[in-house]
């Protein structure tokens, strides 16, 4: 039996509002509670913190904090931080909550959801057997309606799934062979590597491919991914075996009919990862994110069946939107073209070629 929804309110609340509840303030979960809180039609009710530190602080300006666990309570009170309980008490005023807790966390936390009867999604570093549908807007929106756990896909399939799918609508798609040229890790982040060599991930295919047939209905994907000494993007070398004849005119047009989709050109000043986040940060979006993937119009090749590009990703944001659009898909919100220019809009997502 699916979860009914609650949608009571709470004070300040407008009726009929979705009521997010954000576990796991990291990389993803600040963006997301961002996201969530521009939306008319949704409001974030907390976040979920481990710790006092200066994100908490940051965050107590614009959300309640709420703790992890109850022996976490005493060190925000010590730091002048009020957290006003723990997720225990978050999720019952929520009618959602969105899990951005570090890869594995979100499947120990699932119990703890379903015990409460509050609909959970998670993000890319679970696993898609343990939730009902993985997501991503252009692929495959309607499988998560009325979904009660859902999986945002990681980073690299959201960006694959999104012009893939825009390829295979317009042209079919029966095979894809990519390499992913990955970031090491995060830029706020000090521990990981590498810091000095180039790590590919050895088996074919990397998990990419299979993880992109959990939203995509293709035939063959095979991908390799090989990580490198950068915190900024990733980026992918994609080849496409097409169904019908494609030039390279038509992927520019079509490309343009997707706003989470942008072309960029090397010679207008973008030949790398380093001129693309410069050129987000000058766009004055927060912290300089860049939600579209952006494909470099000079290595568009196309001929008869075959399709190639390379297409950069910002791996801390682009599935941003994704999560705004599969609340709104669980909740039986709003159908995939309403919920996707609602999101766009709220994001300033224009598409540009
Ligand atoms: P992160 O480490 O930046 O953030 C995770 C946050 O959760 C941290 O603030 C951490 O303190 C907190 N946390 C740890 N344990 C917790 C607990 N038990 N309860 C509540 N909070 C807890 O991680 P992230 O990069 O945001 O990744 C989160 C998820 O999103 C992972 O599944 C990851 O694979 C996926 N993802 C990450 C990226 C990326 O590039 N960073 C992109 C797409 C998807």
């Amino acid at each position: 039996m699916r979860i009914p929804q609650r949608r009571t309110l709470c004070t300040g609340e407008k009726l009929g509002m979705i009521k997010v509840g954000i576990n796991g303030y990291g990389t993803i979960g600040r963006r997301v509670a961002d996201a969530v809180r521009v939306q008319k039609d949704m409001s974030v009710v907390g976040i979920v913190k481990t710790k006092p530190d200066y994100v908490a602080r940051e965050a107590s300006k614009n959300y309640r904090l709420f703790c992890s666990g109850k022996e976490n309570l005493k060190s925000f009170s010590e730091e002048g931080l009020e957290a006003e309980g723990t997720i225990d008490d978050l999720l019952d005023d929520v009618d959602i909550i969105v899990d951005a807790t570090p890869e594995g966390q979100g499947e120990k936390n699932l119990p703890m959801y379903r015990n409460k009867k509050v609909k959970a999604i998670f993000q890319g570093g679970e696993s898609s057997g343990m939730v009902e549908a993985s997501f991503n807007a252009y692929s495959n929106f309607m499988d998560s309606w009325g979904k009660d756990y859902v999986r945002v896909v990681s980073c690299n399939t959201t960006a694959m799934a999104r012009t893939v799918s825009a390829v295979m609508n317009r042209f079919g798609v029966r095979k894809l062979d990519a390499t992913i040229i990955r970031r090491a890790t995060d830029p706020n982040d000090s521990k990981k590597g590498p810091i000095n060599s180039v790590e590919p991930s050895l088996k074919f295919p990397s998990h990419h491919g299979p993880d992109l047939k959990t939203v995509l209905r293709i035939g063959e994907a095979n991908t390799v991914a090989i990580k490198v000494p950068t915190t900024l993007m990733h980026v992918h070398v994609v080849n496409l075996t097409v169904d019908k004849s494609i030039t390279e005119d038509d992927v520019n047009d079509l490309f343009k009919e997707y706003r989470r989709i942008i072309t960029i050109r090397g010679k207008d000043g973008l030949p790398s990862t380093a001129q693309i986040m410069d050129m987000a940060r000058e766009m004055g979006r927060k912290r300089g994110d860049l939600f579209e993937i952006a494909v470099w119009k000079e290595s568009i090749y196309a001929n008869n069946n075959t399709l190639r590009y390379i297409q950069a990703v910002h791996q801390e944001s682009d599935v941003v939107p994704e999560n705004v659009d599969a609340i709104r898909a669980m909740l039986q919100e709003k159908d995939r073209e309403s919920s996707v220019d609602e999101t766009d809009r709220t994001l300033e997502i224009r598409g540009k070629t």
